[in-house]
């Protein structure tokens, strides 16, 4: 039986952090009706799926903020319902929310991702995130005393002045895995609002490339390596689950805005809570279906690895002879790419380039 892995959405958040657009909203009154909507929704896309779940990643939103007994009765639907192999079960967790989180393991999970963000009160301040410094490290301590896979997240590029090493050199000491992004200011966000007032001033490009250079050497160091653009791992740590992403391995998203990709097609639930607690979802087939270029798609995502896009693969897939398709790109990419017999990688050096090169190949 092939293998699929699971996205759960949970779309609350106790408030909304400045620098944010993912769907959430508030509402700790609609966790109950909430909580049975989504297990309908397992329920139905589970009796229908016809693949083993090897990979669980439970995302939000903010999961910790729910009741421990509504966690536990989603994680039971998911073992009841599907079909599980589960090598990785991901919780993500924030550390104002974390308190709870030893419990988890009773539940079947295994992984917990922390919104750390920063170390840095003025910066966890700025950023509008509810915990502070000390909060974030009790809280990564927490997790690295109950749990083995732990993962922490790092926003990068928030302030010139902004230094990633001190959080890195405290982090490494509790993770296996650390993500660290580098700040988009979203249109319409409250940070991004403050930036075009002239009330606060993000790092530029030139800034925030030196400082992913000075977190990519810090982690590197700390035997933390990069597999993906922004996530950089022990070895063995990886994200199976998120692996599955820049592979275009399929996942199925439950819950609303959850993206799926299945079969070759992705589909998406359309990102409103309300619509969604009406039974607007896939397990009462109301799912809506985006074109894709799968070939494209595994280009662009491919090359956001270190290990780059798998030639022979794609050439079965699509039967194609990818390098003949590709010679002229690939002869004008030269100076970026890494060209090997079986893979094409960006250069380690080139890395925040990715998308622009990726680019050339549409
Ligand atoms: S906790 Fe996460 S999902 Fe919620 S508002 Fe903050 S960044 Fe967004």
């Amino acid at each position: 039986m092939d293998t699929s892995g699971l996205y759960i959405h949970i779309p609350f958040c106790l408030s909304k952090c400045g620098y944010c657009d993912f769907y959430s909203v508030a509402g700790a009154e609609l966790y109950s009706a909430y909580k049975s909507e989504l297990i309908k929704e397992i329920i139905a896309v589970g009796q229908s799926c016809d693949k083993v779940i090897d990979t669980v990643y439970i995302g939000g939103g903010t999961p910790s903020a729910l009741p421990l007994t509504f966690l536990n009765d989603i994680c039971r639907a998911v073992y009841k319902y599907f079909h599980c192999q589960v090598k990785e079960f991901t919780v993500e967790a924030n550390p104002c929310t974390s308190s709870e989180i030893a419990h988890y393991k009773d539940f079947g999970i295994d992984r917990i991702s922390l919104g750390v963000q920063s170390l840095d009160d003025k910066i966890l301040r700025l950023i509008g995130r509810r915990h502070n410094a000390a909060q974030a490290a009790c809280a990564i301590e927490r997790a690295a005393k109950h749990f083995d896979n732990v993962s922490a997240d790092l926003i990068l590029g928030i302030t010139a002045d902004q230094s990633p090493i001190s959080d890195i050199k405290i982090l490494k000491n509790y993770v296996k895995h650390i993500s660290a992004y580098i700040l988009k200011l979203e249109r319409g966000t409250p940070l991004a609002l403050m930036a075009e007032k002239g009330e606060y001033v993000p790092a530029d490009d030139d800034e925030t490339a030196a400082r992913y250079a000075e977190a990519y050497e810090e982690l590197k160091n700390s035997g933390l390596n990069r597999y993906e653009i922004s996530n950089f791992a022990r070895e063995g740590f990886e994200s199976l689950h998120n692996l599955k992403y820049w592979s275009m391995a399929d996942y199925i998203g439950v819950g609303p805005a959850a993206h799926s990709f299945y079969n070759g097609a992705r589909y998406y639930n359309a990102p409103s809570l309300e619509e969604y607690l009406k039974g607007g979802h896939s397990g009462n087939g109301r799912q809506k279906k985006e074109p894709v270029d799968t070939l494209l798609e595994t280009i662009m995502l491919g090359l956001r690895l270190e290990k780059g896009i798998n030639v022979p693969d794609i050439n079965k897939t699509f039967g194609i002879d990818f390098k003949k398709e590709y010679a002229a790109t690939l002869k004008k990419l030269a100076p970026y790419l890494e060209i090997g017999d079986n893979t094409i990688a960006v250069k380690p050096d080139y890395m925040l380039l990715q998308n622009a090169i990726a680019v050339e190949f549409f």
